[in-house]
């Protein structure tokens, strides 16, 4: 992929995203597919941050919002996977690794299972899964690697998993196909001119263009003064350690309050994560090495042995309720908005993305949910 660091080829675009990270790359290849001309504008290098380095886990069935107001947004979003997966194939010839994997959410105390049991009561109606009690010794069945002092887990069928990076890459790739330009600028401020957006203030200079989209992941909150709207979103730091494992591969994805360990197609297992509030500081700590090991090991005590081989850290960008926020900019006839995507960036980027498409190219949308996500939800 190139990325131009001198000129735009596009002095004018119809529309600049600010930010190439999974949530603006994806709106800018469905907008320059639909024909408008779409320059992305990146401060740093593309997947340099959390789009580049998540785990990847496509969940569907639990996390914020979830089963209410944005159960239906959230399986729309897994199911899109799936048919992205193909054409992304088809236009760029990577494969994104999309896998279907079964994933345990593993109890070890009588309150941890009698939840687990309240969401399998609503998640085992659901077409295209199957989600049921597991007693810890069809646990293990499941998944070797199970600790077998758990008192049980839920256990899902039909969720999945894709390669972050790789998914990252292709919609990058896709999105140049059709025409659209990544720049690497950073953008300072916006020129503003009776509610309409004229385009951004880079820090050499400005560009102009029809529409300006805001998707500079935990840095979009930055934008709030420009903007006169509050937008609220921060920085959530998240650590995940790969290991080496010498045998077998983890057959499903172990989960346990919040961490996760699952084997990767690239033969390593990833073991995460943390929660942590840290401002915008991206440095490794020992004590989240710590953290991940103990919830690893609890999970999966036979993991012991496996060699840790890379440490990485990034930063969600999680809104105050921890639902992704799509919206035009109130006050704004063209500036809008796409960040917020928390713990589910990956999973939720196909809705949020079509979403915001959507909106800006017909004034509405069908996507399941999408009213939830506007901004006005956090304005009294
Ligand atoms: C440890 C960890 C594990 C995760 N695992 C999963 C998972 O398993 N499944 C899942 O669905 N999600 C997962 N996520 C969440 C997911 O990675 C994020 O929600 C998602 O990547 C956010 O994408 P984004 O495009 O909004 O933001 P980002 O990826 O942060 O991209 C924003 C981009 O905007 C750029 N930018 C910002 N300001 C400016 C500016 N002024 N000018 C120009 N460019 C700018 C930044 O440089 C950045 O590249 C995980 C996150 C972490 C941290």
């Amino acid at each position: 992929m190139t990325t131009n660091t001198s000129n735009t080829n596009a002095p004018h675009p119809d529309v600049i995203v600010v930010g190439a990270g999974i949530a603006g790359r994806l709106t800018a290849w469905l907008l320059a597919r639909s024909g408008l001309t779409v320059t992305i504008l990146e401060a740093d290098s593309v997947g340099s941050h959390a789009s580049g380095f998540a785990f990847g886990g496509l969940g569907p069935l639990e996390g914020a919002g979830i089963p209410h107001p944005i159960l239906d947004f959230s399986v729309w979003c897994f199911q899109r996977h799936k048919s992205i997966y193909d054409e992304l194939l088809d236009e760029t010839g990577i494969d994104t690794q999309f896998h279907l994997r079964d994933r345990l959410n593993l109890a070890f105390t009588d309150e941890e299972a009698n939840h687990q049991k309240q969401a399998i009561a609503w998640q085992s109606g659901l077409p295209g899964f199957k989600v049921e009690w597991l007693q810890p010794e069809d646990a293990v069945k499941a998944e070797p690697r199970t600790n077998p002092d758990c008192i049980g887990a839920s256990c899902a069928q039909g969720t999945g998993a894709v390669e972050a990076y790789r998914y990252n890459l292709a919609v990058a790739q896709a999105a140049e196909k059709h025409g659209a330009t990544i720049i690497q600028r950073r953008v300072t401020g916006l020129i503003g001119e009776g509610g309409r957006c004229r385009g951004v203030k880079l820090e050499t200079g400005e560009m102009e263009a029809g529409a300006v989209v805001l998707a500079g992941g935990p840095w979009t909150g930055a934008m709030s003064e420009r903007c006169g709207v509050e937008i609220p979103v921060r920085p959530l730091k998240g650590q995940i350690i790969r290991f080496q494992l010498s045998e077998n591969p983890m057959v499903a994805s172990l989960n346990y309050a919040g961490s996760y360990a699952a084997s990767k197609p690239d033969g390593l297992i990833w073991a995460g994560t943390t929660e942590e509030d840290a401002g915008f500081d991206e440095e490794l700590t020992t004590a989240a090495r710590d953290k991940v090991m103990g919830d690893l090991l609890k999970m999966a005590p036979s993991l012991a042995e496996a060699e840790l081989v890379q440490q990485t850290a990034c930063l969600r960008p999680l809104s105050a309720d921890g639902m992704p926020i799509v919206d035009t900019i109130p006050g704004w006839d063209n500036l809008h908005l796409i960040t917020g995507g928390g713990r589910k960036g990956i999973l939720w980027s196909t809705g949020m993305a079509h979403g915001l498409a959507d909106l800006i190219l017909n004034g509405s949308s069908a996507i399941p949910d999408l009213p939830a996500l506007s901004l006005s939800r956090f304005q009294t």
